[in-house]
């Protein structure tokens, strides 16, 4: 493969990152996508073009706002990074192809989930049921499922969740897991299918209680600590699209041991 076509994905990921960041903002908070322009969270100052040039100006600008000087999220920067990295990783396997675009599509709506997530605890409908909607209707371009599996992975996702969510409110009292959670797994399933709902669920399981082990011992706060669950649904997410047939198939060689 030839340089240009990964710069001008990259590019382009660059800028549908920055998009992405806008949208992380915005949809949580149910404001228009389209207005008002950009403007410093702190001072309001509009943002002029060469100020909003994805990585670079974040970098030129040291992270800073040019009028108040007030830090801005490194999540602007991070988001944009890793959205072109993802396009470029997606356009590496598949080159420019239907299955490339799908596959860009589920990267997306996991970093959208991640970030707002991270920032809101809340994951939009837009994102999980509009992405069930979407990996179902494009499960044709789909290598990873068939259209049955990805119905199937979408029952499964959420139905496990919600069995899960109701016996847990029931021991605890209080709703464990939300409703953005069950319709999250629901859209990985509509992805990986329900083979690839079991593997994201035991990866979220394991990096949730890793990284909550860390926080209670950096915090000493004890179980009270809220954590958001949706970027380890997210990472499971992942781990089951990118791995589903080795991991399934390394369970299986340890199993006739
Ligand atoms: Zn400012």
């Amino acid at each position: 493969m030839s340089v240009l076509p990964f710069i001008t994905v990259a590019l382009f990921g660059a800028v549908l990152g920055s998009f992405f960041n806008v949208l992380i903002y915005r949809v949580p908070r149910g404001m228009s996508i389209v207005r008002p322009r950009s403007s410093c969270p702190y001072c309001n100052s509009a943002i002029a073009w060469y100020d909003n040039i994805p990585i670079l100006s974040y970098i030129l600008l040291a992270g800073r706002c040019r009028s108040c000087k007030k830090f801005i999220s490194p999540r602007y920067l991070v988001v944009e990074i890793v959205t072109s990295f993802a396009l470029c990783f997606a356009f590496f396997r598949n080159g420019l192809s239907p299955q490339f675009f799908v596959e860009s599509l589920f990267f997306s709506l996991l970093i959208l989930v991640t970030f707002t997530d991270l920032e809101t605890f809340l994951i939009p409908d837009l994102y999980s049921i509009g992405g069930i909607f979407l990996g179902l209707a494009l499960s044709g371009f789909n290598p990873q499922v068939t259209w049955k599996e990805a119905l199937v992975g979408v029952l499964i996702g959420a139905g496990v969740l919600l069995a899960i969510a109701c016996g847990y409110g029931k021991i605890r009292g209080h709703e464990g897991m939300g409703g953005g959670d069950i319709k999250l797994l629901g859209m990985i399933g509509a992805f990986t299918g329900w083979k690839g709902v079991i593997i994201a669920l035991f990866v979220s399981a394991l990096s949730g209680l890793a990284a909550g082990l860390i926080v209670m011992a950096v915090k000493r706060q004890g179980l009270k600590t809220a954590i958001p669950y949706g970027p380890f649904l997210a990472l499971g997410g992942l781990v089951a699209y990118l791995w589903q047939k080795e991991i399934i198939h390394a369970y299986l060689t340890l199993g006739s041991w």
